[in-house]
């Protein structure tokens, strides 16, 4: 089965609207084709709507993160459908700084795919170890715990509806740092999460869900990442602030 590859920028808290519409304007000059490689910009809630509007409709546009709660008395919380009616296609659910800073739990996140998926969105769930966990060889146990923990909850929703996950293995030692995990460190990683999703949904959905790298994605170190069996695409954080270095990891990550 072949998996169509996936580039998500994560502007993290960065940009205003205005400048978000900037971006659009540049980023959208260039001729994406849809068949090739799925695209998807993540900017920060406000400016979700004016993204979806300044982007071709082929570009997805998704949410940094979403409510685990419908509606109602969550001051500061922003629900599944909100982020659907701005026009949304993804969201990106635990991301590390997410867990790390804002607590967010396994269980917690298993509420917030269920939401995605039950919208019809496409839910890019990360995953990743610290450099600790690494260090103390606990790569793998923590990966298991995390998709375990969020995934175990949820597979009767997943069962029919896998084609709305991609995993992000994020190792948390690499966001931001400048440090790429190797090729072979990745691939493991990779190939160890696929295999858990074997157990978990089978082998026909262990075989097409994608599988992203990110940690200090680059124009320069895609290509040697992608080339590798079991990594389907890139959630790029700081390179892809800037609209012709995301369009140049998309480019070379396509192109191998
Ligand atoms: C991220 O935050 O998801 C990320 C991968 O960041 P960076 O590309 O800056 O390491």
């Amino acid at each position: 089965m072949s998996r169509r590859p996936i580039f998500a920028a994560n502007w993290k808290m960065n940009k205003t609207t205005s400048e978000a519409k900037t971006y659009c304007a540049q980023f959208g000059n260039h001729v994406i084709d849809p068949t090739i490689a799925d695209v998807v910009i993540c900017p920060p809630f406000p400016s979700l709507h004016a993204v979806r509007l300044a982007l071709p409709t082929a570009i997805g546009v998704g949410a940094q993160t979403v409510a685990n709660q419908l509606s109602g008395a969550y001051t500061g919380e922003i629900a599944i459908g909100m982020i659907a009616d701005a026009g949304c296609t993804h969201v990106i659910v635990g991301h590390s700084e997410r867990r790390a800073l804002y607590h967010e739990t396994p269980a917690l996140l298993a509420e917030k795919l269920e939401r995605v998926i039950n919208e019809g969105l496409t839910a890019i769930f990360c995953v990743g170890e610290t450099l600790s966990d690494r260090e103390n060889g606990q790569t793998q146990a923590v990966l298991l715990t995390q998709l375990q923990g969020s995934l175990k909850p949820i597979l009767a929703v997943l069962s029919d509806r896998w084609q709305q996950l991609v995993v992000a293995y994020e190792p948390v030692w690499a966001i931001g740092t400048g440090k790429v995990a190797t090729v072979d460190q990745a691939q493991e990683a990779h190939d160890f999460i696929r295999s858990t999703l074997k157990g978990l949904l089978g082998p026909i959905a262990a075989k097409g869900i994608r599988i992203q790298y990110g940690g200090s994605v680059k124009p320069d170190n895609v290509k040697e990442l992608m080339a590798q069996p079991d990594i389907d695409g890139a959630l790029v954080g700081g390179a892809s602030l800037d609209p012709e270095s995301f369009y140049e990891i998309i480019k070379n990550g396509v192109t191998q």
